[in-house]
């Protein structure tokens, strides 16, 4: 196993166990839930918006590990970021997922979130890495529909 495949399962393991920010947000303004059908994925995102600053945020639901880590990973990634930052984010992050942006050789913000590279190698998967960032992005829309990755 390479060093980089070996990081990406201990941080996916760390996330799952540990999930950052797994807690309803009671001083929420927008919430927005989210379904990837193909895995069985659901999360319900909480946002407490300060102008255009993600003043807090938090998640719950269920899912598989990569799911949780991942939503894990980007509610510690966007927390007090401005709307267009997070979107950046989103962009790059669902770029790279895809294979799309290889984040060794692209400039990019993704910092600790490139660890979650390694999911372009599996692309059911994908799906499941990038729920919880495009609930973000509807909960930032201000969508009102619930957001399926099918
Ligand atoms: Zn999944």
């Amino acid at each position: 196993m390479s060093d980089i495949s070996e990081l990406y399962q201990q941080v996916i393991l760390d996330h799952n166990k540990k999930p950052r920010n797994f807690r309803k947000l009671e001083s929420a303004n927008r919430e927005q839930e989210g379904y990837n059908p193909l895995c069985g994925d659901q999360l319900t995102l909480y946002l407490e918006m300060d102008g255009k600053v993600i003043k807090d945020i938090g998640f719950q639901g269920s899912g598989c590990a990569i799911s949780k880590a991942s939503a894990s990973m980007m509610t510690a990634a966007v927390k007090g970021k401005t709307k267009d930052e997070a979107e950046v984010l989103f962009d790059e992050f669902h770029r790279m997922v895809k294979g799309e942006l290889d984040p060794e050789k692209e400039e990019n913000h993704l910092g600790r979130l490139t660890i979650l590279s390694g999911v372009r190698e599996y692309p059911a998967r994908v799906k499941c890495a990038s729920l919880s960032w495009h609930t973000l992005h509807a909960a930032l829309e201000n969508k009102d529909e619930a957001v399926s990755t099918e």
